[in-house]
């Protein structure tokens, strides 16, 4: 099934991410706690492609696993900018004969030893590249890609980053998944802007449950989200206390989700990271909610 079916359905949706195994030893423990969070029967599960130190040889074995056994439609993350073009065509023909439908096409952060590269003797630059590839190939995918209501580390201003990823829904980006965000105003705030300037596919939510202190740093490092006073009070008070910390981080992420569905953002997408608890409780959380 096509995530724009799903996103589209006037059905409020709650999908999960995870990642794939960073060594192949750990490919069994990683495909348990895929299963269990497919097992919650989410909207629609992401899989991310090398991100977080995941590798991604594993990425396509992952999303056709939960398709096939629990029959949770799948999108399947791939970056570009460390690839040659023949790398990205091969990787697309083998999603499309493995039957993914859907793909989170993504530019993916430059390393740190092309930084100083000359950029424009490279296959790719930027994610519209690749989304332009994808749909070069003729096979018949449904293409999604990233935005940040806080603006991408790298863009001059908003402005320029909305004219980007402008370019990505007209190179044929069906929808946009937000990068994490810890507060909802920024979200509203960034969905005014996309809309007056001709966005109009629709945008998942990305809502990550903050479960344990040392994970604050680290998003707030991936992601320059700004943290609200609010949830720096919680990581205070809680923060040495690792179970009081999971369930308030749990509750905060609840807590936004519920705002989400209340102001007409219908798909949130929950950085689940492999945790079968936190999908399994935020799921529960809004049971009556969804429905389920
Ligand atoms: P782009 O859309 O190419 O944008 C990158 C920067 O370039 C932006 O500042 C943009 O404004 C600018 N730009 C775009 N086009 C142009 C242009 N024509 N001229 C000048 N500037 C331009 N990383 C992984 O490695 N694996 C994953 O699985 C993964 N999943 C992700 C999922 C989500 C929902 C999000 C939000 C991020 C994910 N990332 C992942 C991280 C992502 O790869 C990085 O944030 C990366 O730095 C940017 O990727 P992008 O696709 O947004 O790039």
């Amino acid at each position: 099934m096509k995530i724009t079916e799903i996103l589209n359905n006037g059905k409020m949706s709650l999908s999960f991410e995870v990642f794939p195994p960073k060594t192949d030893t750990a490919f069994e423990s990683v495909q348990h706690a895929t299963h269990e969070i497919a097992k919650l029967k989410p909207s629609y599960m992401s899989i991310t492609y090398g991100a977080g130190g995941g590798t991604s040889r594993y990425t396509l074995d992952i999303a056709e696993d939960i398709m096939k056994d629990y029959g949770v439609p799948t999108l399947a993350h791939l970056t570009c900018v460390s690839s040659s073009k023949e790398t990205v065509h091969e990787r697309i023909a083998e999603m499309n004969k493995r039957g993914i439908k859907n793909v989170l096409a993504l530019r993916g952060d430059i390393p740190a030893e092309m930084e100083n590269e000359d950029r424009s003797s490279w296959d790719h630059q930027f994610a519209v590249d690749l989304i332009h590839e994808i749909k070069e190939s003729g096979f018949d995918f449904c293409i999604g890609g990233a935005c940040y209501p806080e603006i991408h580390p790298e863009s001059l201003n908003q402005k320029e980053d909305i004219k980007h990823l402008k370019e990505k829904v007209d190179a044929g980006c069906e929808f946009l998944t937000t990068q994490m965000f810890f507060d909802n105003n920024l979200l509203y705030n960034f969905l005014y802007k996309i809309r007056e300037a001709g966005i109009t596919v629709p945008i998942v939510a990305g809502i990550m449950p903050i479960t344990n202190a040392k994970q604050v740093d680290r998003a707030i490092k991936l992601s320059g989200s700004f943290m609200p006073q609010r949830f720096k009070s919680l990581v205070d008070k809680f923060g040495s206390d690792p179970l009081a910390m999971k369930q308030a981080g749990i509750a905060y992420a609840t807590d936004q989700i519920i705002d989400l569905y209340a102001n007409g953002i219908e798909n949130v997408h929950v950085y689940s990271m492999n945790k079968p608890d936190v999908a399994q409780k935020i799921q529960s959380n809004l049971s009556d909610i969804l429905g389920k």
